[in-house]
């Protein structure tokens, strides 16, 4: 629940851009900053590490999927990506990437290179390379996106990673079909490829896994977090085998990478707490739980004359209408109705539903009668 500066309250369907899982303001992260902010709020990064920051470094590759258990830490999604595509860069000694259209990475720089909606990067196009290798995002027929794939992946030798979101988030929370992210590791493995997943959006227990790779057991080279990691405060990382971080030079004392909140003692106290409570609360599996009815609901929307598709799984969902001004108005009286709702989509005409996930049953299904009461 939010509640504005004349007192109405709200039921918050975005976590705040997918941020607060374990509900806005929680007491025990919100306990672990403050403990962390009377002690030390600021410490060396990588050059004098504090203990809370080897914690979370430990507790981050404990809960990583597969052998993944070297970190870069950073303060947004956005830098978690470039230290991503830094790392692949020198472990491969090639220069370009291959990503999807409508995919977000985040806008800075480096990251618009591989940005997938082209309005974001066009103003800047000039600054931005423009390498990268846009593959469709794949919405149904597993088989044939691979093919398609490899088809474009083998059309080129300069592709140090691909770099994927496991469901499309700012994209319009778009479900690759079921085996898709299985069969792109083997491809990258074929091709010597390296396999990014970017689960900023997805990751902490979205999708109804603590990370949605495990949908399908896979284990990325490289895994991005940010977002619900500490659930507010700005922290990301991006995750990587052994054998690929080790790839950056000792320091001589100045870093090739870093910058000067990486390892921030309070995000590092706000995400240690933050993934205990993800735990204690059994999140993912609630995720999964509160996704099912979720969607079983959302699914009768389709016979509404402006809703064009549903599409989601745990705790991200998104319901497309037929334009983007249809979706603005929505979200306008939504808002009005009490419920906070965001457009997502290239175009702006989904709707995306990503609650904390500590949202009740009952908060949900009543946003949702606000939604169907609110569609034209
Ligand atoms: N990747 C994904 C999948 C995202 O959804 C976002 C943010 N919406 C980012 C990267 C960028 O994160 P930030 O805004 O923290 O830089």
């Amino acid at each position: 629940m939010v509640t504005d500066v004349d007192g109405n309250r709200y039921i918050d369907l975005t976590a705040a851009f997918g941020v607060a899982n374990t509900g806005h303001s929680n007491p025990y992260v919100a306990a672990a900053v403050h403990d962390q902010a009377v002690r030390l709020m600021h410490g060396m990064g990588d050059v004098h590490p504090t203990e809370v920051k080897v914690r979370l470094l430990e507790a981050l590759a404990r809960i990583a999927p597969g052998d993944l258990s070297k970190t870069f830490l950073a303060s947004t999604g956005s830098e978690a990506v470039e230290a991503a595509l830094k790392t692949a860069m020198l472990a491969t000694g090639k220069p370009a990437f291959a990503a999807y259209r409508g995919a977000y990475h985040g806008l800075s720089l480096g990251t618009l290179a591989i940005s997938g909606i082209q309005k974001f990067r066009e103003p800047f196009a000039e600054f931005v390379p423009n390498s990268t290798l846009f593959l469709d995002y794949p919405r149904a027929d597993a088989d044939a996106a691979l093919d398609d794939a490899e088809g474009a992946l083998r059309s080129r030798s300069d592709i140090a990673a691909l770099v994927i979101e496991p469901v499309q988030g700012r994209g319009g929370c778009v479900v690759p079909p079921a085996g898709y992210l299985r069969g792109l590791r083997r491809l990258c493995e074929r091709l010597g490829i390296l396999l990014i997943f970017d689960e900023i959006y997805t990751g902490f227990g979205r999708t109804g896994t603590l990370f949605a790779c495990e949908h399908e057991d896979v284990v990325p080279d490289i895994l991005c977090i940010g977002k619900a990691m500490a659930n507010g405060f700005p922290i990301s990382a991006a995750i990587a085998r052994p054998a690929i971080m080790d790839v950056w030079p000792e320091s001589p004392g100045e870093a090739l990478h870093t910058s000067t909140y990486l390892g921030n003692p309070m995000g590092c106290a706000a995400a240690l707490a933050n993934i205990g409570e993800i735990e204690r609360l059994q999140l993912p599996q609630r995720a999964q739980q509160l996704g099912t009815k979720l969607g079983a609901r959302l699914d009768t929307l389709r016979a509404r004359e402006n809703v064009v598709d549903v599409r989601g799984r745990g705790l991200i969902w998104g319901v497309e209408l037929r334009d983007t001004k249809s979706a603005e108005q929505l979200v306008k009286k939504a808002l009005k109705a009490g419920v906070i709702l965001l457009q997502a989509g290239p175009l702006g005409s989904v709707i995306s539903i990503t609650p904390p996930l500590v949202i009740t049953e009952q908060q949900l299904l009543h946003a949702v009668d606000v939604i169907e009461a609110c569609l034209e």
